[in-house]
């Protein structure tokens, strides 16, 4: 069914996505990232090994909107000791243990004293949660609330070094696959949390191995692929992409939490019944129609608040399977890499796949002779779709195809009239524009 240079082939090219997706976010685990430091460079460094990867290091106290780039945050170690110098919490076995941006500190403290700098999760008493703290200067760390109620009296010798650089930056990386148009779809995804793997190495990971296999396919659109610091990474983005961003992002799609086998979910737009609000809806309903969910929008998220602010109000919608703060893994070391799997992955590939396929491919036909159904038998059409299984939707897509392009309905929109397969929809239509019946709308001649 796919023609040659359908994306779609992605699907049967790439022989087990689940699997080298999970393997390259088994790699990322381990790193200790932040919205700043080495954690985020040495993240866009494995990446690279895959993809034309370009990083930008956007210096310390750089205005960006509202916001100030921040200084840059980078820890080595850290540990709370008992008087006997065993390691009770330390940042070797987890760096969830750590407050993310907690400013560096070494003494002895008792009970008392430390007990305000600890942060545990007492509903799941073994969990460590993953806190940070970028703009209000503190210290602290995390760990399950069993062992934290399990201290003892002290005195503990508490280490935390880490430092804040003035002179720092803050890094993201870019991969830009050129299509015919400067016109673009955006994927964007967050590179700013340490050791949680749905929250996000399997969304970094999906990007990335996605944008390998998208290499070397023709595409109508430019596609970018964001690696960004969640939040300060995307305000900075936009700042310094203002104007492109308003006139050349067409589409974007935000990921996070990918990689877990519940149900996908689709966060619309702002502007709700955008293309990529449509293409999503659309995806989920054919390939998981009794187990997706389609929610409005709302400015509580991922990176899709800073795109859909209301002074860009880009149409970005956010891919999601388990929705942020609703699943007991959600920020804690329970987010592990047992939590996703190659199964939910390669389902959300799919779903990748199909969207871009949809939001390349869409377009307004115009049908040629429209005064009455043309004489396909004349033509040769009924034996160009040949005698496969297809057959009969081939025909009908036809006919439907015919029908419907007025100039006012898109392939996305007679497919869901039609019922009929969206990529049957555009194979069918190239066919009809080959024999002259159907031309894009835009270049439809006048005089017709
Ligand atoms: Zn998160």
């Amino acid at each position: 069914m796919n023609t040659p240079d359908s994306i779609l082939n992605i699907l049967d090219a790439w022989s087990d996505p689940g699997r080298d997706v999970h393997r390259l976010a088994t790699l990322l685990f381990p790193i200790c990232r932040s919205i700043t430091g080495n954690g985020v460079r040495d993240t866009l460094d494995i990446l690279a090994r895959h993809i034309p990867l370009t990083p930008y290091e956007v210096p310390s106290g750089t205005q960006v909107f509202d916001w100030t780039v921040p200084p840059e945050w980078n820890i080595r170690d850290a540990y709370i000791k008992d008087h006997t110098g065993r390691k009770l919490v330390d940042f070797q076995q987890s760096n969830l243990h750590v407050l993310g941006y907690s400013t560096p500190v070494h003494g002895t403290f008792s009970r008392e004293d430390l007990l305000p700098h600890l942060i545990t999760l007492p509903e799941q008493p073994e969990a460590i949660p993953y806190r940070t703290s970028y703009y209000n200067r503190t210290w602290g760390f995390c760990l399950p609330h069993r062992l934290a109620e399990s201290l003892g009296p002290g005195p503990f010798e508490v280490h935390i070094d880490a430092d804040f650089n003035d002179h720092g930056s803050l890094t993201y990386g870019e991969c830009l696959l050129p299509g015919a148009s400067q016109d673009e779809i955006l994927i964007s995804t967050h590179i700013c949390h340490p050791s949680l793997a749905n929250d996000n190495c399997a969304g970094l990971a999906t990007a990335c191995l996605l944008a390998h296999h998208l290499q070397g396919h023709t595409l109508p659109l430019s596609v970018r692929f964001l690696f960004i610091p969640g939040t300060i990474g995307a305000i900075t983005w936009l700042a310094r992409n203002e104007a492109h961003a308003r006139n050349h992002i067409r589409h974007g799609i935000v990921l996070s939490c990918i990689g877990d086998p519940a149900p996908p979910v689709y966060k619309r737009s702002r502007q709700g019944n955008a293309p990529v609000d449509q293409t999503l809806a659309y995806v989920l309903n054919q390939l998981h129609p009794d187990a997706h969910r389609i929610e409005p929008f709302s400015p509580y998220g991922y990176d899709e608040r800073q795109f859909c602010s209301p002074g860009f109000n880009l149409p970005v919608g956010l891919l999601m399977r388990s929705k942020y703060g609703e699943f007991p893994q959600y920020h804690n070391s329970l987010d592990n890499l047992d939590f996703i799997t190659p199964a939910a992955i390669q389902q959300t590939i799919r779903i990748l796949v199909h969207a871009l396929h949809a939001l390349l491919e869409n377009r307004v036909m115009v049908n040629q002779l429209p005064n009455c159904e043309p004489q396909l038998g004349k033509r040769g059409l009924y034996s160009a779709i040949g005698g496969d299984k297809d057959r009969y939707q081939k025909q009908m897509a036809m006919l439907w195809l015919l029908n419907q392009s007025d100039g006012a309905q898109s392939l996305l929109d007679i497919a869901e009239t039609s019922g009929i397969a969206f990529p049957i929809l555009v194979q069918t239509a190239r066919l009809l524009q080959e024999h002259g019946l159907l031309q894009p709308a835009h270049s439809t001649h006048p005089d017709r």
